[in-house]
């Protein structure tokens, strides 16, 4: 049974406690990092780092795109690839310990999942998404907060370690704070993450050289390939609000797409005045991966959750589908006249 510990100073000290005496530590976090993935998984490894152990190790579920590959302690990622796969499992055979940050669903660990559940590791889970699964020993929750990392930074202010944020770990939780709040636009923007943010500011963090660091580095095919995707692959469909794109590998190869390069598309389409929800359906390795983002009450976690095999939050979630990709489009757009109603109750 999963311990929650938002709150509980019992609990904040028993993690303490484990994080002490673990000689052997493995930190993990979703498949496909994003921001805040990256960010609250190196901003605990580099908080870690500071104390006394052994090993502390990231290994990510997968390779990771270039727009998170500046962040502070990326070269020592193991990345769970055919390459790094045994040493990985060695790693977490040995492990006392593993982190699960920003996810709480097995499967967000891709390949890993069935080695680190199998595990004897405690588990420490620490997550803002919705409707986390019962796999962690202890986990810190919180599905209103803006990102893990604002979890990440309250914790370690909760444990009396302010102190040991320097700015290896206020950058990466910046990062966090940055992306999964939209640049600072989102709902779960509240005058606490504002607090936070300024804190991290304090200890040095630029914010402009963060943000192009993260959203300036494209390059000039990766911008042909979004005017591409804009003026040809995006369809409107005003009765519903409905924004919908949808991408084939050829595609991908064509346009010379690498991993990240679609990452921020399928918010284009909430930015069409009065649409509602956004899709995106990326086929990729024979399999489709499928991001939707929308605004105000209507829910795209409980359509992730009850039709595409995922999850994630009320405005922001993702899925997958093994249909063909005009199969699962198909799905979608079959899906929209029930959804109508609810679409109907957004304001504009
Ligand atoms: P994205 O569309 O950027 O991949 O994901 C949007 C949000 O939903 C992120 O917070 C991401 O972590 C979450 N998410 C994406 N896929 C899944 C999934 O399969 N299950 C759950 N629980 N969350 C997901
Ligand atoms: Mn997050």
């Amino acid at each position: 049974m999963v311990e929650y510990f938002t709150d509980d100073k019992h609990k904040l000290d028993l993690y303490l406690d484990w994080t002490k005496k673990a000689r052997n530590i493995v930190i993990t976090s979703h498949q496909n990092p994003d921001g805040d993935a990256f960010g609250s998984a190196l901003g605990l490894w580099n908080y870690i780092k500071k104390f006394d152990f052994e090993k502390v190790t990231f290994i990510s579920p997968t390779d990771y795109a270039e727009f998170i590959a500046w962040m502070p302690g990326v070269p020592s990622i193991v990345v769970y690839d055919n390459k790094n796969k045994a040493l990985a499992n060695g790693l977490i055979a040995e492990a006392d310990l593993i982190y699960c940050t920003d996810f709480s669903s097995g499967s967000r660990m891709k390949d890993m999942k069935d080695v680190v559940l199998n595990s004897s590791a405690k588990k420490i889970i620490i997550d803002h998404h919705e409707q986390p699964e019962d796999f962690g020993d202890l986990i810190y929750w919180n599905e209103h907060a803006s990102s893990t990392c604002e979890l990440i930074y309250q914790m370690i202010v909760k444990l009396g370690h302010e102190s040991m944020i320097d700015l290896e770990v206020a950058t990466c939780l910046y990062t966090g704070l940055l992306t999964d709040t939209g640049s600072f636009k989102y709902p779960a923007t509240t005058p606490e993450v504002h607090s936070i943010a300024g804190k991290l500011l304090a200890k040095g963090v630029v914010p402009s050289s963060i943000h192009r660091s993260l959203f300036d580095q494209n390059d000039f095919e990766k911008l042909q390939f979004l005017g591409y995707v804009l003026s040809k692959k995006m369809t409107y469909l005003p009765e519903y609000r409905v924004c919908y794109t949808y991408i084939s590998e050829k595609e991908l190869k064509k346009f010379n797409s690498k991993n990240g390069d679609t990452e921020g598309i399928v918010n284009y389409g909430l930015s069409i005045a009065g649409s509602v929800m956004s899709a995106i359906f990326i086929e990729k390795e024979g399999l489709i991966k499928i991001s939707f983002r929308s605004v105000h009450d209507f829910s795209v976690a409980d359509l992730a959750r009850d039709y595409f095999e995922g999850g994630g939050h009320k405005n922001a979630a993702g899925g997958r589908s093994s249909l063909s990709l005009e199969q699962t489009v198909q799905k979608f757009l079959t899906l929209l006249p029930y959804l109508k109603s609810q679409i109907e109750l957004q304001p504009n």
